[in-house]
């Protein structure tokens, strides 16, 4: 189909999308307790005639929105949970907390919802003009940020019927995804001692404190004798209180254990339970281990990839305003980067030296082109819940502006300018290359074909879920 057909009708959407992500912006829910913002965006949803279902899997705020009939089916996955601390006025270029309410859109994920219903929304226009057949399903995921509400929803049942996932994230960069990321096991270790009284009656208090610290030390000489591809990382949710003079009897300590893939990262939490042992048998207390959430390693489709890339060369790319470079060059003194924009650049020589004159050695304040695809066998050390979907079904997924250049990521500077036209503009873009990637699925079966034909080699060992069948989301 013609694809300015696609792009005009995400445009005549423009309100709609940009008022859905300020929406989004000003609730500012933390991850699983999103409920205004999923309920908006079930209203807005039925609003535009999709089929919603609510309370996907059990979970009060994961939802999907649907249209169309037969195949292919299409998943564009959305999210919109914030991050606490991160409050920030809009469009400013300094730190001004907002009264009130401490969350605020770090992530962008007000704008990455928005605009995967754009493309929804414009596919489900072409399917009631006659121009496209098959079925869009928009997913609403919750609880990105320290819950992996699509490994809950995966776990579940969801995404292993669909012919491809596509999707993408906010960022300083117009890029595609490429390569893997790590795999994550999220599980609290608590510790149960004896209180007592610290001088008069030392000899029968047992410290569950002086456990947790001793697990953390003895963690500290495991992370010698792992592999470079893992990591492990803690926090303390318990220290057993604020006396000195009482023996603590409670702790709990957090734990986040990385590996490549979720196989290995269970063996590695297996050393990690082992150490944990050693910690409550040297100071006689007892330690119990709760499983919070996880997440499995990225597979990656070049084929997938490839058309994302295609459709982000497609669209026409945002052009911006004297007002909107200053706005993100003032931002962009707010914080130091001397490293080039992009993942996986350092790696890639041509793709190095493309970025240093496109970007001014990283010093342009606004990334306002699209990095050529390279497909590259990159490991990052960060986890993504995109995972466990691509797992079950070809996934593919980009990075488009809507930041200044190397903003760090989870940062006030990023709430400021998801709220602003430079956001805007990014997130229609984002919409128009998904819905351009999306009608192309729909239009070409072979392409499907060879998506699934690669998905079946590089997932052949199978979904391994991260989480056990116990763990309750958001628990
Ligand atoms: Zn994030
Ligand atoms: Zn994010």
């Amino acid at each position: 189909m013609d694809k300015q057909k696609l792009y005009q009708s995400v445009e005549k959407s423009k309100d709609i999308l940009t008022e859905l992500s300020d929406k989004i912006w000003s609730f500012a829910e933390l991850s699983m307790k999103e409920f205004k913002s999923a309920e908006y965006y079930c209203q807005v949803m039925e609003e535009q005639g999709f089929t919603v279902e609510r309370q996907l899997c059990g979970i009060p705020t994961a939802f999907s929105g649907k249209y169309g009939t037969g195949k292919p089916v299409i998943g564009i996955l959305g999210e919109f949970d914030a991050l606490d601390g991160l409050s920030q006025e809009a469009g400013i270029a300094e730190r001004k907390p907002l009264a009130g309410n401490t969350c605020g859109h770090g992530c962008g994920h007000n704008m990455l919802g928005a605009a995967s219903l754009g493309a929804a929304m414009a596919i489900k226009e072409a399917i009631t003009a006659g121009d496209l057949q098959g079925t869009v399903i928009f997913y609403g995921c919750p609880g990105e940020e320290g819950c992996a509400g699509k490994t809950f929803m995966a776990r579940d049942g969801m995404f292993r019927d669909l012919d491809a996932a596509i999707t993408w994230h906010p960022g300083d960069v117009n890029e595609i995804m490429t390569g893997s990321n790590a795999a994550s096991l999220q599980f609290e270790y608590s510790f149960t001692g004896v209180a007592a009284h610290a001088a008069g009656d030392p000899q029968n208090g047992r410290s569950a404190l002086d456990a947790a610290e001793l697990m953390n030390m003895g963690v500290q000489f495991l992370r010698e004798h792992m592999d470079k591809k893992e990591s492990v990382h803690y926090a303390f949710l318990n220290v057993g209180g604020v006396s000195p003079n009482v023996v603590q009897p409670t702790a709990i300590v957090l734990y986040m254990i990385r590996g490549e893939t979720v196989r290995k990262a269970k063996a590695l939490k297996k050393r990690v339970d082992d150490v944990a042992q050693g910690a409550a048998l040297m100071t006689g207390t007892t330690v119990t281990f709760r499983q919070i959430d996880g997440t499995a390693s990225t597979i990656s489709n070049q084929v997938l990839e490839k058309l994302l890339h295609d459709n982000m060369l497609a669209a026409p790319l945002p052009e911006y305003t004297p007002e909107e470079w200053e706005l993100a060059g003032k931002v962009r003194e707010t914080y130091h980067t001397e490293e080039l924009p992009g993942t996986g650049i350092r790696e890639n020589a041509d793709l190095k030296s493309f970025m240093c004159k496109k970007t001014q050695g990283g010093k342009r304040a606004l990334n306002d082109f699209v990095v050529p695809y390279y497909p590259m066998f990159t490991y990052s050390p960060g986890s993504t819940d995109v995972g466990d979907v691509s797992w079950l079904t070809p996934t593919a997924q980009f990075t488009a502006v809507t930041w200044a250049s190397g903003s760090p990521g989870h940062s006030w500077q990023n709430v400021s300018l998801g709220h602003s036209s430079i956001g805007y503009k990014g997130l229609l873009y984002a919409a128009k290359a998904l819905a351009g990637s999306c009608a192309d699925l729909m239009e070409d079966p072979e392409l499907l074909k060879k998506a699934r034909a690669e998905f079946e080699i590089s997932a052949a060992e199978g979904y391994d879920c991260p989480i056990g069948p116990e763990v309750v989301p958001g628990e």
